[in-house]
């Protein structure tokens, strides 16, 4: 049923069923996808992986209240608590009539008097108004992560980057309770990753209340995508994790040394709300060795090992098998699990878990072995 869809056109019969599912657990947190179609065109999309990348128009496949529902309902929302993405898997949530539904999508969550994270995530325009209207939620603790990649190759990317830029000016010259995150991804070897971009990506971090920098999803599918319209092979694997070479890591820590940047999504928005970071990675050795001090003392006081009791019943609550559950070096180790199961326990606990099938290396903070053996 649709009570307010505001011009977008509705979503076809056929929408593949992972897209009719509008709810679906992701590492930032429970992410709220009823729009979906994009015209944007960016070669190394996520929709991809969905078999969406050829809708263009963004169409809606329910209604921004029925949408709220779904999401406060999903098993896995903890009010206050549960980190919250909003149009970021199918489409771009700054776009024509696609604001509408994310502004009207805040207001009805913010209404609740939801305190819960929210992430916005945009290479689009964001214009003075919408941030005036974004200033007016009063609970919700908002970041709008402002996509930016110094791609200028039309192939991979063909919006002008300078959309992006003149975004972040604008959050920057009206955003006072709603946080800024320059989103510098996806970096690529040999892309995207000289002197002048980097040097581009410290001016713009001056904007913003916290910066991320995250490489390629290098899939199959996105390989495909990629040699169909001409483009060499940007990696020689197709990992499940994103590419980000040591080299290419190497040189940009090097030059952000006196500016502060962070490897991890939920690092940054910690940073630019002044509170702990909710997936705990202050467990994990060597990710934090590049936070600044009064960060990371803010995530050491909150991180605690939660006890053994509390594990068990999320782990029941989620459905995974609690016999071979273990607390060891700063993790929660599981067997068989899936990343929605693992993401709930993480962001109810701030504790990282992990699944000891994917084990995380030493140093690579999650990331793919390409550009580190
Ligand atoms: S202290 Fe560690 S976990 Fe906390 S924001 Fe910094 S890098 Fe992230």
């Amino acid at each position: 049923m649709l009570r307010s869809n505001k011009g977008l056109p509705t979503a076809p019969a056929d929408l593949p069923v992972t897209l009719r599912e509008v709810v679906e657990y992701r590492k930032s947190g429970l992410s709220l996808n009823h729009v979906v179609g994009c015209p944007l065109d960016c070669a190394y999309c996520v929709r991809h992986l969905f078999d969406n990348y050829d809708m263009k128009k963004p169409h809606l496949v329910m209604d921004d209240e029925t949408a709220v529902v779904a999401l406060t309902s999903h098993w896995a929302f903890r009010p206050h608590q549960t980190p919250i993405q909003i149009f970021n898997r199918a489409t771009d949530p700054f776009l024509p009539r696609v604001k509408d539904h994310l502004h009207r999508t805040l207001e009805l969550l913010d209404g609740q008097g939801l305190t819960n994270p929210v992430l916005v995530i945009s290479r689009w325009r964001v214009d003075a108004d919408d941030v005036e209207r974004m200033e007016r939620l009063t609970n919700l603790k908002l970041t709008v992560l402002v996509t930016w990649s110094g791609i200028d190759d039309d192939r991979l990317e063909p919006i002008d980057g300078a959309v992006a830029e003149k975004s972040l000016a604008t959050l920057a010259a009206h955003a006072i309770r709603t946080k800024l995150v320059l989103y510098w991804r996806p970096i690529i070897a040999g892309i995207n990753d000289s002197a002048d971009v980097i040097e581009r990506a410290r001016e713009l971090a001056r904007l913003a209340d916290a910066t991320v920098f995250t490489g390629l999803f290098h899939r199959d599918q996105i390989r495909a995508h990629m040699r169909s319209i001409g483009m060499p092979d940007l990696y020689d694997s197709a990992p499940r994790r994103k590419i980000m070479p040591r080299l290419v890591e190497r040189n940009i820590l090097d030059a952000f040394a006196n500016q502060p940047i962070f490897r991890k999504t939920s690092c940054a928005v910690a940073h630019a709300h002044g509170i702990a970071d909710y997936n705990g990675h202050v467990g994990i050795e060597s990710i934090c060795d590049i936070c600044p001090a009064g960060q990371v003392d803010i995530c050491a006081a909150a991180h605690a090992k939660p006890p053994r009791k509390l594990i068990s019943e999320l782990a029941r609550e989620a459905g995974l098998a609690t016999g071979t559950i273990e607390i060891a070096n700063g993790r929660i180790l599981v067997d068989d699990s899936t990343e929605q199961q693992r993401y709930f326990i993480q962001h109810a606990t701030g504790f990282q878990v992990h699944d000891r099938s994917h084990p995380h290396l030493p140093g690579r903070h999650g990331r793919a072995e390409e550009g580190w053996e």
